[in-house]
């Protein structure tokens, strides 16, 4: 049994999914429960399992993570109005997936950024 993550199982092509944007350091691939119009999720093609464990070596993966976002996002016509990036990171930013992503949400406004829970 293999211990890759789903994220990295797509990035190597052995499980299906709608991928918008590749290369050498990146791939970018629909969210399969979507948030909002447009929901896609770019991780590098290594395992970072959360932002909290990002390393110098890992600065390039990083970097190119907002510029494909922008690539996707001009692909998918939401660059003008605007969108969101987020990333979770660990239990309270409830991460489900231990590999690094980037969540690139748009296609409508998309309301406050998060709410507080009194
Ligand atoms: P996070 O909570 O930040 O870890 O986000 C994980 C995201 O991965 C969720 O939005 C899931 O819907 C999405 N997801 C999980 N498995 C897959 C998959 N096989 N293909 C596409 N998206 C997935």
């Amino acid at each position: 049994m293999s211990n890759d993550t789903v994220f990295l199982k797509i990035v190597k092509g052995e499980i299906p999914a709608d991928v918008v944007y590749r290369d050498e350091l990146v791939t970018a691939f629909r969210d399969l429960h979507p948030q909002a119009p447009v929901h896609v999720l770019i991780v590098p093609n290594h395992v970072i399992p959360t932002a909290a464990d990002v390393t110098e070596a890992d600065e390039a993966a990083l970097g190119r993570l907002f510029l494909a976002a922008r690539t996707v996002a001009e692909q998918e016509g939401i660059a003008e109005d605007g969108y969101r990036l987020i990333v979770n990171c660990r239990a309270h930013g409830g991460q489900e997936v231990d590999h690094l992503h980037l969540h690139l949400l748009g296609g409508e406004p998309l309301g406050p950024m998060h709410v507080r829970r009194d």
